[in-house]
């Protein structure tokens, strides 16, 4: 089955507004068995909507839907031009009515014409209440087609979508299983890693498909098969994961988690192991990716952002003279970070990050794309140097990060 998507709004075409409705809708029509073959943005007015409309009924699509573009303040044009396009005429559907009614006149409120309008629908579309809005959502069959309205504000659509829509497509139509594994690959260029597997690949079953993605210095590489037997879509992955780990040994980091972040908390957690960070270049970021994770304060205690050298000295009471002389970018300095930062914190294990994100050169005239991360492991220390020299400050503060997870990964589950 296919889909295309159309995305309505002059909000969405001047850059106002991010699109966040078609990559929310594509990936779970994708997770859903349904290809989407076509994801358009145009603007509000009528015309455009009627061209692409008959465009997307004269292709080979299963399923048209649109996003936008049907709210109170363009209804009448647009909901008006709709009702044209499908032959039919507006009528108000008293369910949609009496649920608009009810939402809207709590606290005292009363319906305005506006809002009222939100009813009025094409007389033969089938119309979904919108649990978490005003304005409903309209599936339509027209043509051997399926066309479904949703509104923009994405709350409402991507809630409704998922809660209703997704389910609807599931009970009208046999649609086939997809069964999806993911897999963390380290220390691999892109290009490296599709060499390595090139064998591999071209032995692949025809329903299984695999995409790389990158991600800093990790490669996720996604197996995705799709058919009738889910027994045999799932085997058939199993089978071709342990393909890959004897293909790429320890540099397959996970084969059952894709985040990094996941893998290092149930470790620290199953060990009673606590962290703590202390960080530089990365400026929170690693303690920021860390605590994004529910439950992280089973193991991690804390963290201290180190940015300046002063901080270095008066919080982890790194002696001045011990930064002098071997430069704040320094082996030296990211070990002595993160044995102090255990201290500080009380923890088992810490990390440390410093270095250069540029754009321009520290105080010690150290290169940019220049980094140090030191890891103190119960009384062990270890150090990693990393230089990206032609990467942008935001980049380079992500890799650092990633290296930093990974360092601990490495070090403490790895190679235990
Ligand atoms: P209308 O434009 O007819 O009034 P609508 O359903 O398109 O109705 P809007 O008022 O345009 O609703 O949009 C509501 C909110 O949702 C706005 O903040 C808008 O920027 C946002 N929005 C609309 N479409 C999208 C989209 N595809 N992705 C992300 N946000 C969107
Ligand atoms: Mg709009």
């Amino acid at each position: 089955m296919k889909a295309c998507i159309i995305v309505i709004g002059d909000e969405i075409l001047s850059g106002r507004t991010l699109d966040t409705n078609s990559n929310f809708i594509a990936k779970k029509l994708d997770l859903t068995g349904v290809s989407v073959t076509e994801i358009s943005t145009i603007s509000d007015n009528p015309d455009s909507i009627v061209t692409k409309l008959k465009e997307a009924f004269a292709s080979d699509t299963n399923f048209i839907i649109t996003t936008g573009g049907l709210g109170p303040t363009k209804d009448d044009k647009t909901k008006q031009t709709l009702a044209e396009f499908l032959s039919d005429q507006l009528v108000i559907n008293q369910p949609a009515l009496d649920y608009i009614t009810q939402l809207y006149c709590t606290n005292g409120r009363t319906m305005n014409d506006l809002t009222r309008k939100q009813a009025l629908v094409p007389s033969h579309s089938e119309v979904i209440i919108n649990r978490y809005g005003t304005a409903p959502i309209l599936w339509t069959k027209k043509s051997n087609k399926i066309l479904i309205n949703l509104p923009g504000v994405p709350y409402e659509t991507q809630a409704m979508f998922e809660e209703f829509i997704i389910p609807k497509i599931k009970k009208e139509f046999n649609l086939p299983f997809i069964v999806r594994r993911s897999v963390i690959v380290v220390d691999y260029l892109e290009s490296e890693l599709a060499t390595t597997l090139t064998d591999w690949e071209n032995n692949l079953p025809d329903f299984v498909s695999l995409s790389y993605l990158p991600s800093g210095a990790r490669i996720e590489l996604r197996l995705s098969a799709k058919g009738t037997d889910k027994k045999l879509l799932e085997e058939t992955i199993t089978k071709e994961i342990k393909k890959l780990s004897q293909i790429l040994h320890e540099k397959l980091i996970s084969t059952t988690s894709t985040n990094i972040i996941e893998i290092i908390a149930d470790f620290f957690s199953k060990n009673n192991l606590t962290l703590s960070i202390a960080e530089s270049i990365t400026g929170g970021n690693i303690s920021h990716k860390i605590t994004s994770l529910a439950g992280s304060s089973v193991y991690y205690k804390g963290g201290i952002t180190a940015y300046s050298s002063l901080i270095k000295e008066s919080v982890l009471k790194i002696p001045e003279p011990f930064i002098h002389t071997h430069k704040v970018v320094s082996e030296e300095v990211a070990k002595e970070m993160a044995i102090r930062c255990a201290k500080l914190f009380n923890s088992d294990v810490a990390i440390s990050t410093t270095g250069v994100a540029g754009p321009s050169s520290d105080e010690f005239n150290d290169p940019v794309g220049l980094a140090y991360i030191g890891l103190y492991v119960h009384g062990n220390t270890y150090v990693k140097k990393y230089y990206y020299p032609h990467v942008t400050r935001d980049e380079m503060i992500t890799r650092i990060t990633n290296k930093a997870l990974e360092f601990i990964y490495f070090e403490m589950i790895e190679n235990k």
